[in-house]
């Protein structure tokens, strides 16, 4: 697989890295595509098959996994898989553009583990685990129990940050914004050696 570059956020959920994904995706200077996820959870709110997320059950998620078609897979939480086909990161390096990525924190460090060259991994930091439930109970989009199992999870993500190439703290977003602008944009100038490392 070869094509142009790879730009992870990854976050714990609430952080703010959706907001901040959304936002890059206007700047059309930047000429990026979002990486839809394949995931075996149900889709919530107003999310869209194929925008969003590709939506398929368990069964068809795990028959994926058994044919490798996965750049890299994760159970994010208890029975919800979340994995990047790899023809999705082909589609759009065929359209010439950069891939974007909305992962969590070992899928990110994944995708950087195998494309370190052409990957900027970005760690979005929210202010306070406590903020962050703050946030996630704004949002009303799940049950109390899904918000604890989010939050439990956010204290072992924070921990993997110093392994990113760069952390964005999210205490104000507009500077947060402006902040992952720069990096994105200048990881998209750089010039990277030709040569395109093994896959694991
Ligand atoms: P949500 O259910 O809120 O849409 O996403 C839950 C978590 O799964 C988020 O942290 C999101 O970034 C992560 N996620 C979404 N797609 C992928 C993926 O393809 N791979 C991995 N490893 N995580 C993903």
């Amino acid at each position: 697989m070869k094509g142009g570059k790879l730009i992870v956020f990854s976050a714990p959920s609430g952080s703010g890295k959706t907001t901040i994904v959304r936002h890059l995706l206007e700047q059309k200077e930047l000429n990026l595509e979002f990486s839809i996820s394949a995931t075996s959870r149900d889709p919530r709110g107003d999310e869209k098959e194929g925008v969003d997320y590709y939506f398929m059950g368990l069964a068809q998620f795990k028959k994926h996994m058994k044919n490798d078609d996965f750049l890299e897979w994760e159970e994010v939480y208890r029975d919800n898989f979340y994995g990047t086909l790899r023809t999705e990161v082909e589609r759009i390096w065929a359209m010439g553009k950069n891939v974007i990525f909305d992962i969590d924190v070992v899928g990110g460090l994944r995708i950087k583990r195998k494309f370190p060259e052409e990957t900027l991994a970005v760690f979005v930091r929210p202010p306070s685990v406590e903020e962050l439930k703050i946030r996630l109970k704004k949002r009303k989009t799940e049950s109390e129990e899904k918000i604890n199992m989010r939050i439990a999870k956010a204290s072992v993500e924070m921990a993997t940050a110093p392994r990113f190439d760069f952390i964005i703290e999210n205490d104000d977003l507009s500077i947060a914004l402006k902040e992952a602008e720069d990096l994105v944009a200048t990881h998209i100038s750089k010039d990277i050696p030709t040569k395109i490392q093994e896959e694991e």
